[in-house]
């Protein structure tokens, strides 16, 4: 059983009011955390403001603590992917993937740590320059709050830990609800490799109190969220920080065009839809296929389908487990049936077979406006969808609220191009899934998607101001 206390200051305070956290594929208890009262919120600010003030960490020492943490996690690999699918249903082989991209993060974190430097500017270009000599640097910006997701406890808290403390910067994290103990376990981690007390802090409890009390603080330098369009929305109006990264949901799309080798892409195509049950904001959600290749790709997903492992995530063969929550299973549940009921045809799946356990599903005769189309599934279930017409395509994958990723398989030149400047997403991936993402590149979306961008040299754009110098020489 885990317990962990509020991480303030660098030490665990534990109370006795206490959040439950259960294991969503059979509801046992996997630990507790101490619930943070509003003022706990406050207290957080207080102290990673005055670290920021007071620590002023040097490259180097950002560097070896980083890199430290990167090492610790490598060696308790086996136990922190233990955790995440614990307390996130995730299967035990992504849970892994999930920690190996994690070390990778902190590592390319405490590698720009290096890199952080501004440029000279020819000031005497200007006739009023003569005599300078002008030169910006990046200097970090203060204390960031950080808001996070419970798909990936682990990678997407680094994702926004990771930069700010490589720039400089302190923390004040609120982790999703359901999965606060991976989050307490990576503070644990930090302080063994030496980061400063209050540097990072880490409080507990709903977004709709404690969530609410951090994002309205002025003295957030920066708010960076990942989460749903709806809370996102919302922080967007509400915040009192003076930045703001949004990094929120889609629907993605992939387009396979007449050239694409079927036989090949469709391994891909299985994990890109179904990998974490869905539950990826760059899961496939629409696969439009070009109708000469239609029936065949249709015939070769659903064989491919049909080998799923959906069961206990501890199992290794399983390849994916349950929906988060109850409120996910009947609200999927709702769209695939009013889906049904407007023409759309179940070709595989659709059923409940266990605890918020459902089959891989592909849905076939979709119109646009149908919600398993339009809004955000997050579930195992995907649409396939015929084209005739390459332009049509695109239009079809851009009518969308979203873009973050989307994908295209062509080995037509034309069609690649085309495809790469006219998708309207945050990344446009060419001859392989939406799904992809490798930590370092830039990441984030356009549209409803969100604004701003991860990937750690990215953030940290974000994560630090532009300062310029002039000496006058005259
Ligand atoms: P969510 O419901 O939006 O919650 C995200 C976080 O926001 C949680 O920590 C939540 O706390 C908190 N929160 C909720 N209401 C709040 C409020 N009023 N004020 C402040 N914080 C509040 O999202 P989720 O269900 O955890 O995650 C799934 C969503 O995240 C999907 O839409 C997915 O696409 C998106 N996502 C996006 C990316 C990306 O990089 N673009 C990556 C992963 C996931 P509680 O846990 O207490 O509710």
């Amino acid at each position: 059983m885990y317990e962990y206390g509020l991480f303030i200051g660098g030490d665990f305070i534990k109370r006795e009011k206490r959040i439950e956290v259960r294991n969503p594929y059979n509801d046992e208890l996997v630990g507790y955390v101490t619930q943070a009262e509003e003022e706990d919120v406050d207290r957080a600010i207080d102290v990673a403001e005055n670290a920021f003030k007071t620590c002023n960490l040097p490259a180097h020492r950002r560097f070896s603590i980083l890199s430290k943490t990167a090492d610790l996690m490598e060696e308790d690999l086996e136990e922190v992917a233990r955790l995440i699918t614990l307390e996130s249903g995730k299967a035990i082989k992504y849970s892994r993937g999930e920690v190996k991209r994690g070390i990778e993060t902190i590592r390319f974190a405490a590698a720009e740590a290096l890199k952080l430097h501004g440029e000279t500017i020819p000031m005497d270009a200007s006739q009023s320059g003569e005599n300078y000599v002008g030169f910006y640097m990046r200097v970090p910006i203060g204390v960031v709050g950080a808001i996070t997701p419970w798909n990936f406890p682990l990678n997407l808290v680094l994702h926004k830990v990771a930069p700010a403390i490589a720039a400089g910067n302190s923390v004040v994290l609120k982790p999703a609800t359901a999965t606060p103990l991976t989050a307490a376990r990576l503070a644990e981690m930090m302080k063994k490799a030496g980061l400063p007390d209050g540097m990072f802090n880490v409080i507990y409890g709903s977004g709709s109190t404690i969530g609410k009390r951090l994002i309205k603080n002025e003295r957030l330098a920066m708010l960076t969220f990942t989460g749903s369009l709806e809370v996102g929305s919302y922080l967007k109006e509400e915040t009192k920080a003076k930045r703001l990264t949004l990094e929120l949901g889609s629907n993605s799309a992939l387009i396979v065009d007449r050239s694409a080798d079927i036989e090949k892409i469709i391994p891909r195509c299985v994990v890109g839809s179904f990998a974490n049950a869905g539950q990826v904001c760059i899961s496939i959600q629409r696969i439009y296929v070009h109708e000469d290749i239609f029936d065949e790709f249709l015939s070769g997903f659903k064989q491919a389908v049909s080998g799923i492992k959906v069961g206990n995530p501890m199992d290794e063969d399983t390849e994916y487990g349950p929906l988060i929550d109850d409120a996910s299973c009947t609200r999927v549940e709702e769209w695939i049936n009013e889906a049904v009921r407007e023409g759309a045809k179940i070709e595989v799946g659709g059923k409940f077979t266990g605890k918020r356990l459902l089959t891989p599903t592909i849905i076939t005769n979709t119109k646009p406006e149908m919600k398993v189309v339009c809004r955000e599934l997050f579930a195992p279930g995907v649409c396939v969808i015929p084209f005739s017409d390459f332009d049509e395509a695109i239009d079809m994958a851009n009518n969308s609220i979203y873009g973050l990723n989307a994908g295209v398989y062509t080995n037509d030149l034309q069609n690649a191009w085309k495809a790469a400047l006219k998708l309207e997403a945050g990344g446009v991936i060419i001859n392989d899934y939406p799904t992809f993402r490798v930590d370092q590149m830039p990441y984030g979306g356009v549209k409803s998607s969100g604004v701003g961008r991860e990937g750690l040299a990215f953030a940290i754009e974000e994560m630090t101001e532009i300062k310029f110098i002039a000496f006058n020489l005259g």
